[in-house]
């Protein structure tokens, strides 16, 4: 099979894995002998047609898989077309798309063939010679296989800027259902393992203020949303506890779309994309606000309010905190302000130095007054008329569209305002 049509098969296979990102990877350069940089401009990206936004050159090794996991486009049963790429042929497609400038890095994943061992090594074989004999100093996403041995995840710490492992379902029992040869203990044991190598190497490298050796970019994993009942809260106790055990740098959440040849249990129709995207907000909420999991939802709603962000959702429950006087509270009273955003809190902070803050300056920095008001004191206000006790204040302030709700919020995330 041509190269161009493996390109194809196995780029069109790799699409469904939203664990990649560039964030977080800094300071390796090729130099005079080398090629590339994570510098910069970081890796180019490209969306799906369901609007997920994907690395240029994103692809599997192979799709062959000896697995079968009910979830997966690529599993054993599912009747595909295959391809494998060789090393040296992939090496080859990675260097001259990068001479190209088509992309800056590589994202890479496989089927598992053989072995996991055997799988891993493969994996490792493009990374090291991209690494070691084409001194590629660009971006390189690894996925690693959590049955492979340590030894061999050890090795691919060394040439990837970022590794992950996919725990795919929130629980053993979903895994059970449709992913039976995996196991959450060894998933998380694998991460564990890399967390402890990652801080050796961040250790290491302290001292002469070096790039650490081993995966400087950390790690990062991928959840199913939708596939199974699992709720909101499930996911995210369990991408809480990725966050404070192994440490992970990025939960990805995918929204389950449904696969041609779909096994008979799985939905047959689409996670709504507004569930992925407030998940994504309630990650934002633990990772950045203080937030734990448990505050995030409740055992009477399991799932968060696809028609109203979670920082409002909770503030919304949690009446009594509020209003919150601007001129005296402190950072982790304000970041818990629908609308305030870690920027915004930094920027009332600072102004309070010098004047009391009023209604003026949160114009200036461009609050969203609508959502923020029934929630806060300034000099100039007090929520006399927008009560938050009022029966109809999540009516009021709920935004009217949930397009309008997904633009504004993803351009508030990327600012880091929520
Ligand atoms: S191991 Fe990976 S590639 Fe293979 S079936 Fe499972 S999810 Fe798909």
């Amino acid at each position: 099979m041509e190269v161009a049509a493996k390109l194809s098969i196995l780029a069109d296979a790799a699409k469904y894995d939203a664990s990649c990102s560039s964030s977080g990877a800094k300071g390796r350069r090729g130099g005079a002998k080398g090629l590339g940089s994570t510098e910069g401009t970081g890796i180019c990206h490209s969306y799906t047609p369901d609007g997920r936004c994907v690395s240029l050159l994103k692809v599997l090794l192979t799709n062959y898989c000896i697995y079968d996991c009910q979830y997966c486009i690529n599993r054993r049963s599912s009747d595909v077309r295959r391809a494998r790429f060789k090393v040296d042929e992939l090496v080859a497609l990675v260097l001259d798309f990068y001479r190209r400038n088509y992309i800056e890095g590589l994202f890479l994943s496989s089927g598992i063939i053989r072995t996991p061992d055997y799988t891993m090594e493969q994996l490792i074989a493009v990374a090291k010679t991209l690494r070691r004999e084409h001194g590629f100093a660009g971006y390189i996403h690894l996925k690693t296989i959590p049955d492979a041995s340590p030894e061999l995840l050890d090795e691919a710490g060394r040439w990837a800027d970022r590794l992950s492992i996919n725990v795919e379902l929130p629980t053993q029992e979903n895994l059970d259902r449709l992913a039976p040869e995996k196991q959450l203990v060894q998933i998380t044991g694998a991460m564990g393992r890399m967390k402890e190598r990652i801080a050796e190497a961040k250790a290491d490298a302290a001292p002469r203020r070096t790039l650490p050796r081993f995966a400087p970019a950390g790690q990062s994993t991928q959840m199913i949303v939708g596939a199974t009942e699992a709720t909101d809260t499930t996911i995210l106790h369990t991408a809480s506890e990725l966050y404070r055990g192994p440490e992970l740098r990025r939960v990805y959440y995918s929204g389950f779309s449904p696969i041609p040849d779909a096994a008979a249990g799985l939905p047959l129709i689409a996670t709504p994309l507004v569930r992925e995207h407030r998940l994504y907000q309630a990650d934002w909420l633990m990772r950045f606000y203080g937030f734990e999991a448990r505050e995030l939802t409740t055992p009477k709603a399991p799932n968060l309010d696809l028609g109203l962000d979670p920082k409002t959702s909770w503030a919304l429950r949690n009446r009594e905190r509020f209003p919150v006087d601007l001129n005296l509270a402190d950072r982790e009273e304000l970041l818990r302000i629908p609308g305030l955003g870690t920027r915004n809190v930094k920027r009332i902070l600072a102004a309070r130095r010098w004047h009391r803050i009023r209604l003026a300056d949160l114009a200036r920095m461009r609050v969203p007054l609508k959502r923020a008001l029934p929630f806060i004191i300034t000099d100039d206000h007090r929520p006399r008329l927008l009560n938050p006790d009022a029966l109809d204040l999540r009516d009021r302030i709920a935004p009217k569209g949930s397009q309008t709700d997904l633009f504004e919020t993803a351009f508030a995330a990327l600012h880091g305002e929520l």
